[in-house]
């Protein structure tokens, strides 16, 4: 038995957490893995969340039973809210399906599960992907018999968008593909759209008939304000363009290992609504059940206290402020102090987490080899592993591989 099973390769970014934790050298730092981490490199448990966790300590009628189906209604209701608007049309016209699911990666699981049952395909089962995205996107549609395809989205040359391929792969793709697009905070390039550039998107997408996979892993994370961050899904929702949403709580509420996250789809009508309601009741049945309780009651606290909402939106400043802080800070050390060579601009002209430093897999490698500094070798950094203690000693080494 299993003879024939292929060895698969290690996941990309859990080997290199693995590699830095197993590096004595006491000058080391991860690049790697997104997730966020204070000054001193540590985990940071938000303060919103302690609150919210003495809370659940506290309430007599906490207990451990299963959650419905589609999730907790008071964790659903008020994360289709904070993702679609209060004042969301979808959501004033009872068009909008949302059901709690494992995080972010869940959200897109069911969601690309949903579409392959369900979506009335044309040709062969294809979703657009940017290149690059997130690489768990292209196992995830693999894994429901949906062939990943991509568009052009990061251009090299100019360390930003290519807007004009983007442009053109919607244009050119068959009418009513399927199009992923990340809301905000692009992973891993760091790299939006404007909101002009936005807009262009949504008349394309509409004069095509295409359907839209939005992943929004990182609302808060891009300009530290929530509804800022939505901005992009909640135009498109206004302009009537079909649509799904995944939404995770992993980053903004620092909530990782919970798996607390969300899939809405937007219909067009309420009788549209209940069907794909029932149907995601009958697939999330077959996979998980009933979703886990513990942080989908943390945030439905936060998300329905008013008090503890400011409180959350004060601790998403601290976080978004920390890394836009080290942003400056890193261009800074690269094109005044140390005059590496080479534009540096689109450090600070990233958004969220992540940032496509430029540099190749040479550089990279040379960085972990020589500097004990880990990052994937497509140049992305997190720029949460960065802090006041170790950016010089990162600027340092970059410069240094730059130079050659
Ligand atoms: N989508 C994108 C683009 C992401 O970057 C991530 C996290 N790395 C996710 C989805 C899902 O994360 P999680 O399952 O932890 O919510």
């Amino acid at each position: 038995t299993w003879d024939t099973v292929p060895l698969a390769p290690p996941d990309s970014i859990f080997q290199l957490t693995a590699a830095y934790k197993a590096d004595p050298f006491p000058q080391k730092v991860n690049l790697g893995v997104g997730a966020y981490r204070d000054d001193d490199n540590k985990p940071w448990v938000l303060p919103v969340v302690k609150k919210a966790n003495e809370f659940l300590l506290q309430d007599p009628n906490v207990d451990h039973e299963y959650l419905p189906i589609l999730g907790l209604p008071e964790y659903t209701t008020a994360a289709a809210k904070l993702i679609l608007g209060p004042e969301s049309p979808a959501l004033r016209e009872t068009r909008a399906v949302s059901v709690q699911t494992i995080s972010g990666t869940g959200a897109n699981h069911l969601g690309a599960l949903f579409l392959s049952r369900f979506y009335t395909w044309d040709g062969p089962k294809q979703v657009y992907l940017s290149n690059p995205t997130w690489i768990n996107h292209f196992q995830i549609f693999r894994n429901v018999g949906i062939e990943p395809l991509t568009y052009p989205y990061y251009d090299p040359k100019t360390i930003g968008l290519d807007y004009e391929g983007f442009l053109d792969s919607l244009r050119t793709a068959s009418p009513r593909s399927v199009f992923l697009l990340h809301a905000c905070a692009h992973n891993p390039t760091g790299v939006d759209p404007t909101k002009e550039q936005w807009e262009k998107i949504a008349d394309i997408v509409l004069e095509r008939k295409h359907y839209v996979f939005f992943d929004c892993a990182y609302q808060g994370f891009a300009s530290g304000d929530l509804d800022n961050d939505a901005w992009a899904v909640r135009y498109f929702v206004e302009r009537g363009i079909s649509l799904l949403v995944c939404q995770s709580f992993a980053k903004n509420a620092g909530l990782y290992g919970e798996r607390v996250g969300a899939l809405h789809v937007v219909a067009p009508t309420k009788q549209a609504a209940d069907r794909v309601r029932s149907q995601l009741a009958v697939l999330q049945r077959s996979e998980i059940s009933n979703p886990p309780a513990y942080g989908a009651r943390v945030i439905a606290l936060i998300l329905n206290d008013a008090s503890l909402f400011e409180q959350w939106k004060e601790d998403i400043k601290t976080m978004s402020g920390r890394i836009i802080a080290m942003r400056k800070e890193l261009h800074r050390l690269l094109s005044e102090e140390l005059k590496t060579p080479g534009n540096w601009d689109h450090i600070i002209n990233q958004i969220g987490m992540f940032s496509f430093t430029g540099v190749n897999a040479t550089q990279s490698k040379a960085l972990t080899e020589k500097a004990h500094i880990y990052l994937t070798t497509n140049g992305r950094i997190s720029m949460a592993g960065l802090n006041t203690k170790n950016i010089r000693y990162f600027a340092e080494n970059l410069d240094k591989v730059v130079r050659g």
